[in-house]
């Protein structure tokens, strides 16, 4: 095998092997370096997304979902089941079949299209180059005329809380219980600690949040803010906020936590612990230190919005770079950056990224929300469809939740969506869609929608922008 390839990717996450396959597909000679190896010595591909991320956190929130409707919720329909069991071991088995089917599907991907899988440690060089360390720490260098770094982020430990085998996990760990534990600690009221608070408490355990700050959802419209974290409470999750974790101990097979709250300390006694604050970038033994790529405040390596770091030609994209850490921005990056070392003028659009928080009921949204438009100065109309107006929504008896439309007051052009409800991370596409082709609330409003279905509350909302909404309330008078 040649050395010189004309792209390297190191990294095989969703940004990683989506930019290698799509240089591969445009006549680029591509490789991959990924790190990761499974038990037996083989590489791992898919990155945290597909390994310890999206994937085995949403098969485990769709298996305690059906557990917990099949609980709880058929009652209404007039029909009951006697005895719903939970078996922990084959709900782990589904997920890790789910996960090793579509990393085995990255390394079908990448035969297909010609990427060559090299398995090691990758190290940038000056000139382009990347030593790659193998397991047995054997060294290889390559070099590319274009490099793509896409190591990603790992989760971040804090000192109150260090991990501690079968006690204190990050969120990898709180994939894994083998059995639900009575009670469980959540560190950080954010997407993660949420979602996998969520999969506990549904499967039965006792959930407390803690959460340092006082505001619940800082970066998620207000509004939809507030109906969650009433949704979240109805369902017995104890989110406590402005709880700061000051400390941990062990103690006969328990974790006691300390945390300071309004009130002064407080302890809190959990099996087990999940330390959910956070993710930061992996950078780590990744730069010469002549490699002359810079590292912003917060240890993101520097880029421009094309992903350009201060050396031509070397790249950087995903969550090892600023933005949100979400796996389908790291696949736009990847894209753009393939086709644009390809010669094509590609751009991501950051204003358009939809962000989703996978409980029950889902929140999603895009664009600003209304604290931003506030702080910004913007004027603009407000069209809000509750879920208990829909028919479609009665008939599933998921009326909770609303979609909220936020429009420019003078122009009409739609600048933020926020959903809460069953199926938000579904509906949010309508709304990237219209952002992207810079949809007016009329434009939407004048688009037929099938009923009865979810997707008529974006119809309404965005009839209610203008005062035209037919059955939910118009904040402004009807022309
Ligand atoms: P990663 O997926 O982290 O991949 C980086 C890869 O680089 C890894 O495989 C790593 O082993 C490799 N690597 C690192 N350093 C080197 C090196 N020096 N040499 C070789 N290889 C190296 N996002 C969503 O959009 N939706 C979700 O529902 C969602 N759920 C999540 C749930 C959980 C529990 C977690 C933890 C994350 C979730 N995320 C979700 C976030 C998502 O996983 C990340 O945003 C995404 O994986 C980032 O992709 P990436 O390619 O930048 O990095
Ligand atoms: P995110 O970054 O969205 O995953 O959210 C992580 C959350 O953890 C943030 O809301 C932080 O405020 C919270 N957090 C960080 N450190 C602590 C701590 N010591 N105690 C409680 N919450 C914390």
């Amino acid at each position: 095998m040649s050395n010189k390839f004309d792209v390297i990717v190191i990294g095989a996450g969703p940004g990683g092997y989506v930019a290698a396959i799509r240089a591969a597909q445009l006549g680029l000679k591509t490789a991959c370096v990924e790190k990761w190896s499974s038990e037996t010595g083989k590489v791992v591909l898919g990155g945290t997304c597909l390994n310890v991320g999206c994937i085995p956190s949403k098969a485990l929130l769709e298996s305690s979902h059906k557990y917990e409707e099949a609980k709880h919720d058929l009652d209404i329909h007039g029909i009951s089941a006697d005895k719903v069991d939970i078996d922990v071991k084959t709900m782990l088995e589904r997920k890790d079949g789910i996960v090793k089917n579509l990393t085995g599907g990255v390394a079908m991907l990448f035969k297909a299209n010609g990427v060559t899988s090299i398995h090691g440690t990758g190290k940038l060089l000056a000139g382009k180059q990347v030593e790659v360390t193998d397991a047995k720490g054997d060294v290889v260098t390559y070099e590319a005329d274009n490099i793509i770094i896409a190591t990603g982020s790992k989760p971040v430990e804090i000192p109150p809380a260090p991990l501690t085998e079968g006690y204190i996990v990050d969120s990898t760990g709180a994939l894994e219980f083998d059995e639900v534990p009575k009670r469980v600690g959540v560190i950080g009221a954010g997407v993660i600690g949420l979602e996998l608070g969520s999969v506990w408490a549904r499967l039965g355990s006792e959930v407390t949040v803690l959460e340092a700050q006082d505001t619940f959802l800082s970066v998620v419209d207000q509004q939809i803010a507030k109906e969650a974290l009433k949704q979240f409470k109805k369902q017995g999750l104890d989110i406590k906020l402005k709880a700061m974790v000051t400390g941990t101990e062990i103690k006969r097979g328990l974790v006691n936590v300390s945390y300071k709250d309004g009130k002064g300390n407080q302890e809190l006694k959990v099996d087990k612990l999940i330390v959910g604050v956070g993710r930061s970038p992996v950078t780590e033994g990744l730069l010469s230190a002549d490699s002359e790529i810079n590292l912003d405040e917060r240890g993101f390596i520097f880029v421009d919005d094309r992903c350009q770091t201060a050396v031509p030609g070397i790249y950087a994209i995903g969550d090892v770079v600023r933005g949100p850490m979400l796996a389908h921005k790291a696949s736009e990056e990847g894209v753009m950056v393939a086709e644009r070392i390809a010669g094509h003028k590609p751009q991501v659009n950051y204003d358009c990224i939809p962000g989703v928080i996978y409980t029950h009921p889902e929140l999603a949204w895009v664009g600003k929300n209304e604290e931003e438009l506030k702080a910004d100065g913007i004027d603009f109309n407000v069209g809000v469809a509750p879920f208990a107006a829909s028919g479609r929504a009665m008939a599933a008896n998921t009326t909770a939740g609303m979609v909220k439309i936020l429009a420019d007051s003078e122009t009409d052009r739609v600048l933020g969506v926020h959903i809460i409800g069953a199926g938000a991370s579904e509906l949010i596409a309508q709304a990237v869609i219209a952002m992207e082709f810079g949809s007016s609330a009329e434009d939407l409003g004048l688009t037929m929608f099938a009923h009865p279905t979810l997707s008529e509350s974006m119809h309404e909302a965005a009839l209610a922008v203008n005062g035209n909404a037919i059955h939910v309330a118009n904040r402004k008078r009807r022309k």
